[in-house]
């Protein structure tokens, strides 16, 4: 009898894990084809184009590693999964009335949406969705005590006491987000905006300046992997309706304007970001981070897309079945 080497079970039951990500970081570190780093946020443009890591936290609080995956960097948009986390815990369904939930099937900094949709952005993953999330964690604090409190949970979730945010990475993009301060003003005229334009930006360039590894970032996901929970502490961070919830939302949005083309080759919810890294969840198996600074039109990395599909495709990981 034979038992299907990947296809079930938890990863007690996929004894070549650490091979698979390591020679997944082995062939994408060879490739020529890399994408383009980001450049319209200068400091982003320092990145290495030839770094690549990966990092699979598995249910048992196994991490299988490859390549950079022990290197900070700017994870930016990924933050927007843990703001809306933070949000709806703050005010709950609430949140729906002033951000939608659709996919936008335009590039994570448009304009065009909004004015033809009152001021209220199509989904929180979108920079102007992300930017009024903000503004709601944002509502009745200092910038400075939302900044500790989003730090704190994200050392709390990824039990590393040592994440930190990069100023001169926020520094970067407050001097030259004028796109942002241009969506931002726009949904300060519908009244979506509660708080100071400045105030409100200036906590989203922060949270984007997050600097994680990918074992860092794949530990602080498993929760959405767990039905809310982490499961080496045991402690619930959110319901596993709100888990299923915001793992839907990453798979119909995760990736901007390139959001069906990732569900349709990688299969699981994720969430993409200008600095080269995705956050992937495999429910009930991994929370997995892939980084590698290129990114493709879209402004997904390009390597860390084609990684994720090789990982799946041999893993037999999907939602799809
Ligand atoms: N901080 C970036 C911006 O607002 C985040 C964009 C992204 O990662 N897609 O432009």
């Amino acid at each position: 009898m034979t038992t299907p080497p990947f296809a079930t079970g938890t990863d007690k039951t996929v004894p070549d894990l650490d091979l698979i990500v390591r020679e997944i970081a082995e062939e994408m570190r060879a490739r020529p084809d890399r994408g383009e780093v980001a450049s319209y946020i200068p400091e982003l443009a320092r990145a290495d184009p030839t770094a690549f890591g990966i990092a699979v936290a598995d249910a048992d609080g196994h991490v299988a590693v490859g390549g950079d995956a022990d290197v900070p960097f700017s994870i930016q948009s990924i933050s927007k999964v843990f703001t809306l986390t933070l949000a709806l815990g703050k005010v709950g369904d609430r949140l729906w009335k002033r951000v939608g939930r659709e996919p936008s099937g335009s590039a994570f900094n448009s304009i065009v949406q909004l004015e033809a949709e009152n001021g209220i952005p199509r989904n929180p993953f979108i920079n102007a969705g992300a930017i009024a999330v903000t503004d709601v964690i944002l509502s009745g604090h200092q910038p400075k005590e939302v900044l500790g409190e989003i730090l704190r949970f994200m050392r709390f979730l990824a039990d590393d006491p040592s994440i930190s945010m990069d100023d001169a990475v926020a520094a970067s993009e407050q001097r030259t987000g004028f796109r942002n301060r241009s969506l931002a003003n726009y949904m300060k005229a519908f009244d979506v905006l509660e708080n100071p334009v400045d105030y409100t930006l200036g906590v989203y360039f922060h949270h984007c300046a997050l600097a994680m590894s990918c074992r860092q970032l794949a530990l602080a996901g498993r929760f959405l992997a767990h039905g809310g929970r982490n499961p080496a502490t045991g402690l619930s961070v959110v319901s596993p309706e709100r888990a299923r919830r915001i793992n839907a939302i990453m798979m119909t949005c995760g990736h901007y304007d390139g959001s069906g083309e990732f569900a349709y080759r990688v299969g699981l919810p994720g969430k993409s970001g200008v600095g080269g890294g995705i956050l992937a969840i495999a429910p009930r198996k991994a929370s997995i981070a892939v980084w590698s600074p290129g990114l493709d039109a879209s402004g997904n990395s390009h390597l860390g897309r084609i990684a994720l599909e090789m990982l799946t495709q041999r893993l037999g990981w999907s939602v799809f079945g």
